[in-house]
């Protein structure tokens, strides 16, 4: 009989996109998606380590599994991502229930190591000769997808372990990338998003030379596709050339997330991040002079060690400035092999929790300013679904990735339409559908 597979999928949009490459392993190897992780004969947890909640919500999540084991022994458990990557022998010996652990880098041996999960494999090879792009995509859906185009990191910001567990920084080739695009429009992909560690370093060490902005230039030239966006952004990469993509690029949807993390070049400095403040604000002001459209959000990590409350402020009078339209906030958490784990002068937890409750609460204003601006606008809108418990009320996204509720009937969904914004909320518009 068929087997059932059924992947829970913790942490970023690298790792969904990791899961759709498991999935379409999966399925080659005979297995089929079950809708729900009770019942399905393979549990698969992509994990991430990025911070240290999303760590325990892990090893909790992976006890309940192991339980459910006891009953059911031949359930097999697979453990995948950055915590598999980085803890494989812990997990191992703490949960001897786990039948395979695989990090990121080692996607691809998926078959293999199910041919032998009797002897259950622990595979976290560092920058292993097998590449992930090579392996089958189960994507849920047709009309939007992501497609990476760099994998890893160099950067070792001192808070991060992204380049502990997914490797050095490697670009795929350019004809690689349009070729896969070129096949997702011609079957009704009409919004990529190209992901990447630091998109903006695309390219290094590629023999054809390719930059960022030149991808983007051929990207445009799909004739089917109506819409490019890309993440993730590091200031300290974000070129002039590329800056000028969005005024030279329409396809090019205007947004991007540019992380800030402090506005405190002191605590810049100690985090690794390589620009300054004024960098930065910089930047912003060609991109507005570039696209006075663009919706720019960016990520904050608060309490960071040494943080004292005058950094604190810079990063809050900076944030007012620049007026984001949505903010990932987070306070830091040590992670294991990063150089700030070294730093001893690290803020109380309680201190971090009020500055955090300070910046979403301030940036939860700035949204709605910036939302209700839009009121009276007329905004394409990529119809992504319908609104949970709203019969005849759909879900989109504006070109600036703003969500946009509608009524409208279901056909429109995969389509762009255009929405008249007619209400601006702190993290939503609401709108009449015009075509
Ligand atoms: S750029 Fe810095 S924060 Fe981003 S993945 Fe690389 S090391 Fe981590």
């Amino acid at each position: 009989m068929e087997k059932t597979f059924y992947i829970k999928t913790l942490g970023c949009q690298m790792n969904v996109h990791d899961s759709e490459k498991i999935a379409g392993i999966l399925e080659g190897q005979g297995y089929r998606a079950a809708a729900e992780q009770d019942g399905a004969d393979l549990v698969v947890i992509n994990t991430c380590s990025i911070r240290e909640k999303a760590d325990q919500k892990f090893f909790s999540e992976l006890g309940k599994i192991c339980r459910t084991k006891a009953e059911k022994p031949d359930l097999q458990v697979a453990v995948a991502g950055c915590i598999a990557q980085q803890q494989g022998r812990r997990i191992r010996s703490r949960f001897p229930q786990v039948d395979l652990v695989f990090g990121p880098q080692n996607i691809p041996r998926l078959p293999d190591l199910l041919r032998n999960a009797r002897g259950r494999p622990v595979a976290t090879d560092e920058n292993p000769d097998f590449h992930l792009e090579t392996v089958p995509t189960r994507r849920r859906e047709v009309f939007r997808a992501w497609v990476s185009i760099m994998y890893g990191c160099d950067n070792f910001c001192s808070y991060c372990i992204v380049p502990h567990t997914r490797g050095r920084e490697r670009s795929r080739p350019v004809v690689d990338i349009i070729s896969e695009i070129t096949g997702l429009a011609s079957n009704g992909c009409i919004e990529v998003t190209l992901l990447g560690q630091n998109v903006n370093s695309y390219g290094k060490g590629l023999m054809d030379g390719a930059a960022f902005p030149e991808l983007l230039e051929k990207v445009a030239q799909i004739e089917r596709l109506k819409r490019i966006r890309f993440v993730t952004s590091h200031p300290k990469d974000l070129s002039p050339e590329l800056i000028g993509s969005y005024q030279r690029l329409a396809k090019l949807c205007s947004h991007i997330h540019l992380p800030l993390q402090s506005g405190s070049d002191r605590i810049l400095e100690r985090m690794n991040r390589r620009y300054t403040v004024n960098q930065y604000r910089e930047k912003v002001g060609w991109l507005r002079a570039a696209r006075p459209d663009i919706a720019i959000t960016t990520d904050i990590i608060v309490g960071f060690p040494g943080e004292t409350q005058a950094d604190f402020d810079r990063t809050m009078a900076l944030v007012r400035e620049v007026g984001y339209d949505g903010i990932f906030a987070f306070k830091y958490s040590k992670r294991p092999h990063t150089q700030a784990v070294r730093f001893d002068d690290h803020v109380s937890e309680e201190e971090k929790a009020i500055r955090l409750d300070e910046v979403l609460s301030v940036q939860e204003d700035i949204g709605e300013i910036r939302n209700q601006a839009l009121v009276g606008s007329k905004q394409s809108v990529l119809v992504e679904g319908h609104v949970p418990n709203e019969t005849g009320w759909l879900s989109g996204r504006t070109s600036g990735n703003k969500i946009v509720h509608f009524e409208a009937p279901e056909d429109v969904i995969g389509n762009l339409v255009s929405v008249q914004i007619t209400e601006g909320y702190r993290f939503s518009l609401k709108g009449n559908l015009i075509s």
